[in-house]
């Protein structure tokens, strides 16, 4: 299995020549799994075109590329990409796009559908040559044939979000692009005259509960891509409740799962290479008590598992 980067930026591109070394383009993932021949993707951001084109230059199967891409919610930094994605313009592709259905009543592909509309690009739906299957997903474990074992469950943002687990020979690669850890959502403090213990009480029980489902979700995983939007300072100031992680709270879920590696991503638009640097510098490498190996994703890195 090997896990290669082709977009680790959040929230919008940023191209320029602060970003070029980390890279600017936000998030596309690529997982291949080399023995069965199958290509998985996790999200259609920016990243995603450049990906298409280098799978277009390799050598081709007769009967064309066969695709999974599996979208963790549809906001825009992470679907952004997919009119761009090459194989979608060629007969001989076939495409199984999955992803959460976050509007009542609107499948995934009527809102992919909205994107590919004349009014926000040239070329509508209807017109891709690629056969394109949709799928709906919800929490579960779905077997995508090969000894593939896809699991899916629902991330803390603002959007119906997923992460996602892929099993498959012993080997396990986890993503939560998306998602911040869940928190009492009812009035804590006793003096504020709307407290009631009991829902204080409940609230802080249901929100332990989540972040334990977590835990068991990235269990023992070989390699975990989590959100580390902000760092800890950053996140108290203001930006807890806005669906993205510390870099601290990712290692945190990384170490109580007992995952091998951690790789951050969704890099905050703000962030210079400069910066990513100085963030490896201090959080970088192999932890000393749990062993986890800590890096900041970079557009370009190939990770064999
Ligand atoms: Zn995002
Ligand atoms: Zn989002």
């Amino acid at each position: 299995m090997t896990v290669t980067f082709w977009g680790v930026r959040g929230s919008i591109p940023t191209p320029g020549y602060e970003t070029s070394r980390y890279g600017g383009n936000t998030l596309c993932v690529e997982i291949g799994l080399h023995g069965c021949g199958r290509t998985l993707i996790i999200d259609a951001g920016s990243g995603i075109r450049r990906l298409g084109d280098d799978l277009l230059s390799r050598p081709a199967k007769t009967d064309g590329l066969a695709l999974d891409l599996l979208l963790s919610h549809t906001h825009l930094d992470h679907i952004l990409g997919l009119p761009f994605f090459g194989p979608l313009y060629r007969r001989d592709t076939r495409l199984t796009l999955y992803g959460p259905a976050s509007s009542p009543g609107e499948s995934l592909e009527q809102v992919i559908g909205g994107q590919l509309s004349y009014r926000y690009f040239p070329v509508r739906q209807v017109e891709l040559a690629a056969q394109v299957a949709y799928v709906d997903l919800r929490e579960g474990v779905y077997d995508l044939g090969d000894g593939i074992c896809l699991s899916a469950t629902y991330l803390n943002h603002p959007l119906l979000c997923m992460g996602y687990r892929i099993d498959w020979r012993g080997r396990s690669v986890c993503t939560a692009f998306d998602t911040e850890p869940f928190r009492n959502l009812f009035i804590t403090e006793p003096e504020n005259p709307d407290y009631d213990e009991m829902m204080a009480l409940e609230g802080e029980k249901a929100a332990q509960e989540a972040n334990w489902r977590m835990r068991s979700f990235f269990r023992e995983a070989d390699l975990l891509i989590h959100d580390g939007q902000y760092t800890d300072q950053e996140y108290r100031s203001g930006r807890s409740g806005w669906g993205h992680s510390s870099v601290e709270q990712a290692i945190a879920a990384a170490e109580s799962s007992g995952c091998r590696r951690l790789a951050l991503v969704h890099h905050d638009p703000m962030r210079t290479d400069a910066d990513l640097d100085d963030l490896t510098r201090q959080y970088g490498g192999v932890r000393l008590e749990s062993g986890l190996h800590v890096c900041f994703a970079r557009e370009g890195l190939a990770i064999a598992l």
